[in-house]
């Protein structure tokens, strides 16, 4: 934080009387929050309509200097967004993240919440990254459309979904495709429910042999593809249905984690007719993904999380070298690690050692294992 940074608070934060001289913030759903007072006659209304007026628009500097206008004590101001932020009840927005953000003033009430979200997720400047990043999702199907809608609703500035052919029946989903759109090419039906979500995303599909800041890829074992798919060599992530499991990863950043070539190479340790097997999950069929809504966008949702992390910068993501599971009832994501495999030479300066002569002995679970 800086003084130039901007204090917002979170749109939905209560601002509360606890008595004539003392206003608390927050601390009414398991948060400390944070209490002042007691304060000078009449300070009180003035400390609450600042806590209020907190909205990414007036850096810390003028904030202070408008409480010193309003006779309040600078210190007292500054101790309290202090304690706003340590709560996460404040984010501080940079200028970045305001020169992005719409002139319009409906568009900029529907990302309100969002802009916060972002800030609070990625710090200052992350809404500013997330409207130049570039999502491409393959796959027009009940995991990809919502979850496009997600991204673009949460501030992604471009988020091209890409299929081909007409749309069926069986493609609606909540947040996706609709009932209206069977018999529509997939293409344009996705671009609609993207832009229903966030009518400002360039829906534009990126120039040809430019990568985009993460391809995902959402067809029910496009994980089989060869990689990199369709010839891009930027990040990559899985996420779609498989009969009863929602799978959101690995997410692979070429040249610096395992592959999807090494998952693969673990599940053909563990059983030698892998390949055999999928080479017929890899035949087309299936093409919408047979999950019930509720798994479909429990799946988009913890893919969301990926993706924005990979963006925001902010977190390992937890799908590197690993996937994330999802199995009703509960639809609560579990991990399974699938770690750099010796035989395939993925990673710079890496190279496939010879055969071992016995079993290796490795840290931590076995691959393809399931974590916690
Ligand atoms: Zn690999």
């Amino acid at each position: 934080m800086t003084d130039s940074d901007r204090p917002l608070l979170l749109p939905g934060t209560p601002v509360l009387r606890v008595d004539p001289a003392s206003v608390q913030v927050g601390g009414t759903d398991g948060d400390p929050g944070v209490q002042v007072g007691p304060l000078p006659p009449g300070a009180a209304d003035a400390v609450a309509a600042l806590v209020r007026g907190l909205d990414g628009g007036r850096t810390t500097r003028a904030v202070l200097a408008g409480a010193v206008a309003d006779a309040l004590d600078p210190v007292v101001v500054g101790e309290l967004l202090t304690g706003l932020r340590a709560g996460g009840r404040l984010v501080d927005l940079s200028t970045a993240d305001l020169v992005a953000s719409s002139p319009s003033p409906a568009a900029r009430a529907r990302d309100a919440a969002d802009v916060a979200a972002a800030v609070g997720a990625g710090g200052a400047g992350a809404w500013a990254r997330r409207r130049v990043a570039a999502v491409v999702v393959d796959g027009a199907n009940r995991v990809g459309v919502p979850l496009a809608a997600l991204l673009a609703a949460s501030g992604v500035g471009r988020v091209h979904v890409r299929d081909r052919g007409a749309a069926v029946a069986a493609d609606a989903v909540v947040g996706g495709l609709s009932a209206a759109d069977e018999g529509r090419p997939r293409t344009l039906a996705a671009a609609d429910a993207v832009r229903r979500a966030a009518p400002g995303v360039d829906l534009r599909p990126l120039p040809a042999g430019s990568a985009p800041d993460l391809l995902v890829l959402t067809r029910p074992w496009s994980a089989l593809d060869p990689v990199p798919v369709h010839g891009e060599r930027g990040p990559h992530l899985v996420a779609t249905v498989r009969g009863p499991v929602g799978v959101v990863g690995p997410l692979v950043v070429p040249g610096r984690t395992a592959c999807l070539r090494c998952a693969q190479l673990h599940r053909t340790d563990a059983d030698p007719g892998w390949p055999a097997l999928a080479g017929q999950l890899h035949a087309p069929g299936d093409p919408a993904g047979a999950g019930g809504a509720a798994l479909c966008l429990a799946t988009a949702l913890t893919a969301l999380g990926q993706v924005l992390a990979h963006l925001d910068g902010s977190a390992a993501p937890a799908a590197l070298e690993a996937t994330l599971e999802l199995r009703a009832p509960d639809l609560l994501p579990r991990r399974r690690g699938w770690p750099p495999h010796p035989a395939c030479g993925c990673r710079p300066g890496t190279r496939p050692p010879p055969a071992p002569a016995g079993p290796s002995r490795r840290a931590g679970p076995r691959p393809g294992t399931l974590e916690g």
